[in-house]
C-alpha cells in the first residue's frame, strides 16, 4: 500500500530553544544536508528583532520571512523530513506552543555556555503534556562551556527528564578535539568547517591506540574514563522508553562549525517516530487510514491588506490529501473546497496535488478557519490537544472610533482566529479583554487593526495573573461559584467559562475555598 510507505519514511519534528542557542543555525546545517540549500547564509533568522519596534513595515517583512520558513521540508537517506519552524521570540511563545502540536517529536538546543534556560523550561512543558519525544543537542562546544555531567544533571533536573548521552565530547573551548560516538562507537576529530564534513575514524575498542594518536594521550585516558563512566551510570539507551517521551537521547557539537551535526540526523531519521496516531473528541485515528483528515494548527495572515487572504497550515493526520478536492469543515458542519493548496520545500512554496500523514499543507483561505479546525472526508470527530494557554499579560480593549465598532470587532475576532492573542469577554458588562504572552502583540494588533480593519482601540492594562479554565463535575457547584464570583467571570473565544484570577495568593484562596472547581492553565484538560 503506497500510504503505508508514505507514512514509514515522513518524519515531521521541530527544533526548540531559548533565543541564541543556535536553533537557526542547526537548521541550516540539517537543510545543507538535505540538499533543501546548498550554501550557509541561506536560512533567514525569524527573529523579530526588537530594535525594529516601531518600524511595522520592518515587522512585517519578517513576519514574511516566518511564512517562508514555517515548514521546511527536505529528504535525506530515503526520508522525507518535515521541518517546523518554531519563533524564537518569547513574546511569540503561543504560535510556538501550537506548532509543538502538529510535530511528532522535536530536538531541543541548549547552549553549553549557558544551561538550560527560561524558554527551554517552558517549552519543555508543551512538550511534557504531550508526551512529545525529545532528543537533546548540546550546542557550541567550540566555547569554554559547562561541565558536561553538570549539563546533564542540570537537564535532568530542569527539565524532568531522564537522559542518555549517545555521543560524548573530548575537551570543550579552545581544546574542544572531538567527538566520540557511543552509539556507533566511532571517533569523529573536530575541525572548524563551515560546511566540509571529515570522515570519522571507526574504532571498535576503545584501547585502540589511534585514539592516543589523534588526541594525545591525556584525552584519550579521560575519554575511557567517562565512557566507562556513563556506561556504568546511564542505563542502556531504550528507544521505547525514549519515543514514550521518558528519556532523551542527548548529543554534543558545534551547529556553526557543523560538527556532532551528522551524528544527530543519523541517529534521528533511525529513531524518530513516524506519524503517530491522533486522538479526536470521538476515537483514536490512524495515520494508514484510507480517509483524509488533519487540523490547522497555525493561520498567518497575507500581508497584502487589500486582500484579506490568510494561509491556514493543516497537519495532515490521516489519509491522502488531495487539491481541489471538497472537504468537510467540521466545526461549521460544511463542504470546503481547496482549490490552491501549497507545500512548503525548503524556503519555497509550491503547489501540490497530494499530500501524506505528517506533511504540512498551507490552504489559502478568505475567513473560514481557525486554529484547532478539524478537516475531514466526512467525519465529525474534532481533533484533541491544541489547546489555549493561559496569557500573562492582560489589557482591556476601548475603542476609540465609535463610528468603527463593527470593524473593530470583526478585526479583533479575526486577529484572535489567527492566534495573534486570546479574547475574553466579562460576563457582567461585556468588557473585552485581550491576553497575550508578551508586549509585542499589543503593538501588532493596533498596528493591524488599523492597516487592514480601519479600527483603532487603546489597551488599558489590567492588573491579573492567569485566565484558569474552570470546570466541575457537579454542574449546581460551578453554578454556585460562577455566581459568587460573576464579577471575575469571563468567556474565552469558544464560549468557555474562565475565571480572571487577579494574583496567586488569591487563586490559592479561592482555589481552596471552592474545592469541587477544577482551575486549568491551558483550555484542554
Ligand atoms: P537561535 O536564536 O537559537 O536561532 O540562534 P542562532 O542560530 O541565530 O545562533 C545564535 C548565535 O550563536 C549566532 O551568532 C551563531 O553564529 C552562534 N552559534 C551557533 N552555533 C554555534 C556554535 O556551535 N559555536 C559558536 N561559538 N557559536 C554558535
Amino acid at each position: 500500500m503506497q500510504i503505508t510507505s508514505e507514512i514509514e519514511k515522513r518524519r515531521t519534528f521541530g527544533i526548540i530553544s531559548h533565543p541564541d542557542a543556535g536553533k537557526t543555525t542547526l537548521t541550516e546545517k540539517l537543510l545543507l544536508f538535505g540538499g533543501a540549500i546548498q550554501s550557509a547564509g541561506a536560512v533567514k533568522s525569524n527573529k523579530i528583532k526588537m530594535h525594529a519596534r516601531s518600524d511595522w513595515m520592518e515587522i512585517e517583512k519578517q513576519r514574511g520571512i516566518s511564512v517562508a520558513t514555517s515548514v521546511m521540508g527536505f529528504d535525506y537517506d530515503g526520508i522525507k523530513i518535515n521541518l517546523l519552524d518554531t519563533p524564537g521570540h518569547q513574546d511569540f511563545a503561543e504560535d510556538t506552543y501550537r506548532t509543538l502540536t502538529a510535530v511528532d517529536s522535536v530536538i531541543m538546543v541548549i547552549d553549553c555556555v549557558k544551561g538550560v534556560e527560561i524558554q527551554t523550561e517552558k517549552l519543555m512543558e508543551v512538550c511534557r503534556m504531550r508526551n512529545t519525544p525529545v532528543i537533546c543537542f548540546i550546542n557550541k562546544l567550540d566555547r569554554e562551556g559547562r561541565d558536561p555531567y553538570e549539563l546533564l544533571d542540570e537537564i535532568e533536573e530542569k527539565l524532568s527528564i531522564k537522559v542518555r548521552p549517545l555521543s560524548w565530547p573530548i575537551g570543550m573551548g579552545k581544546g574542544f578535539k572531538g567527538v566520540y560516538s557511543l552509539f556507533d562507537s566511532s571517533l569523529r576529530l573536530f575541525k572548524p568547517s563551515k560546511s566540509k564534513l571529515e570522515e570519522g575514524l571507526h574504532i571498535t575498542d576503545l584501547s585502540d591506540s589511534r585514539i592516543d594518536e589523534a588526541v594525545g594521550e591525556r584525552d584519550a585516558e579521560q575519554l575511557r574514563e567517562d565512557v566507562e563512566l556513563i556506561e556504568g551510570v546511564y542505563p542502556e539507551f531504550s528507544v521505547d522508553d525514549y519515543l514514550k517521551g521518558e528519556v532523551a537521547p542527548v548529543f554534543f557539537g558545534s551547529a556553526v562549525n557543523n560538527f556532532g551535526v551528522k551524528e544527530l540526523l543519523d541517529c534521528f531519521i533511525r529513531f524518530a517516530p513516524k506519524p503517530r496516531p491522533r486522538e479526536t473528541d470521538v476515537r483514536l485515528i490512524e495515520p494508514s487510514e484510507k480517509d483524509f483528515s488533519g487540523f490547522i494548527f497555525k493561520i498567518h495572515a497575507n500581508m497584502d491588506p487589500n486582500h484579506r487572504n490568510r494561509i491556514a497550515f493543516v497537519r495532515v493526520c490521516s489519509g491522502k490529501f488531495e487539491r481541489g478536492q471538497n472537504y468537510y469543515h467540521v466545526r461549521t458542519d460544511k463542504k470546503i473546497r481547496f482549490s490552491s493548496a501549497t507545500m512548503f520545500m525548503a524556503q519555497d512554496k509550491e503547489m501540490v496535488d497530494e499530500a501524506w500523514p505528517g506533511d504540512i499543507v498551507g490552504l489559502y483561505d478568505t475567513g473560514n478557519l481557525k486554529i484547532g479546525d478539524t478537516i475531514s472526508q466526512g467525519e465529525k470527530g474534532v481533533f484533541k490537544g491544541i489547546p489555549s494557554f493561559s496569557p500573562e499579560i492582560f489589557k482591556e480593549v476601548i475603542n476609540k472610533d465609535a463610528m468603527k465598532t463593527k470593524q473593530l470587532e470583526k478585526g479583533l475576532n479575526q486577529l484572535m482566529e489567527e492566534g495573534v492573542a486570546q479574547l475574553f469577554t466579562y460576563e457582567i458588562g461585556s468588557r473585552k479583554v485581550v491576553g497575550t504572552v508578551g508586549v509585542l502583540q499589543f503593538e501588532v494588533i493596533q498596528y493591524r487593526l488599523k492597516h487592514e480593519y480601519g479600527a483603532s482601540c487603546d489597551f488599558v492594562s489590567m492588573n491579573l495573573y492567569k485566565a484558569c479554565w474552570i470546570h466541575s463535575k457537579d454542574q449546581k457547584k460551578l453554578k454556585e461559584f460562577v455566581n459568587s464570583k460573576y464579577r471575575h467571570i469571563a468567556r474565552d473565544k469558544d464560549g468557555k467559562l474562565v475565571f480572571m484570577a487577579e494574583s496567586k495568593s488569591w487563586l490559592t484562596m479561592v482555589q481552596d475555598n471552592f474545592p469541587e472547581i477544577e482551575f486549568h492553565f491551558t483550555s484542554e484538560f
